[in-house]
């Protein structure tokens, strides 16, 4: 099982890496065929194989013998590992089902945010369909309510800390993205644990935020892939920030 959950995963992954770098430039993700980065050359099937093509292409397009981007293989090998962390951390369920959202998530936000700052809507949204599809099998109508009512809370929290933010620093301190992905965030954890991920991305976000500042002398950095890492970690150690609620509060 954890086997074809890694090949499922490194197969999503080379999926997920085409929607975060071709829908932000507003090509299709589905029915353009894949393309060399350097000569342009369509790719057959057969350089396509997730990690298998580049193993033996050793690494190199067939076509013009440049070196292939390392991104591809990194990115597939981390949804793999991914994909088989879920397995390891939840029996197969509600949690199971929706800990895969959450890494897809998490990818696609790496991927689109860290390259263009961008935070797609399309997976935003597909994935909160497919978290309340599960709630409502898994847990009932009334629980479902609930999470999208903590999502729609957790949004407006996300929005009254950009007005403020807008008020004092005169410009936009977050993405229009960042404030969607609030609403997944309370959706997934529910209104408190909504408000503990966001405390949590800022100091993840932190040590970024100052090399970015210090390095490139620019004050603009992604924090979708922060807020989605500490929706990822907040989900995978649920007791244990449930424990720290209750024994803070
Ligand atoms: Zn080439």
């Amino acid at each position: 099982m954890a086997v074809l959950l890694f090949i499922i995963g490194i197969i999503f992954g080379s999926f997920f890496l085409v929607v975060g770098t071709r829908l932000p430039k507003g090509e299709d993700a589905f029915f353009s065929r894949s393309k060399c980065d350097y000569c342009n050359h369509k790719l057959k099937w057969y350089n396509l194989i997730p990690i298998l093509s580049y193993l033996f292409q050793l690494g190199r397009c067939s076509y013009c013998n440049k070196k292939i981007n390392l991104e591809y293989i990194i990115v597939e090998l981390i949804t793999g590992i991914l994909f088989v962390l879920c397995y390891i951390y939840f029996p197969i369920g509600y949690n199971f089902y929706v800990s895969l959202i959450i890494c897809s998530l998490l990818m696609i936000i790496f991927i689109s945010d860290f390259k263009y700052m961008i935070i797609l809507d399309s997976p935003l949204v597909i994935s909160s369909i497919l978290i309340i599809i599960l709630k409502i099998i898994y847990r009932g109508f009334n629980e479902t309510l609930i999470s999208v009512i903590s999502g729609i809370a957790l949004f407006f929290v996300m929005l009254l800390i950009f007005d403020i933010g807008k008020l004092i620093f005169k410009k936009e301190t977050l993405g229009g993205g960042d404030i969607k992905l609030a609403f997944v965030m309370g959706l997934t954890l529910n209104f408190y644990l909504g408000l503990v991920a966001i405390v949590l991305s800022t100091f993840l976000a932190l040590p970024y935020a100052i090399a970015s500042l210090e390095i490139k002398k620019s004050n603009a950095f992604p924090y979708g892939p922060f807020l989605c890492g500490a929706l990822f970690l907040v989900f995978f150690h649920y007791d244990k920030f449930i424990n720290l609620l209750n024994f803070l509060f």
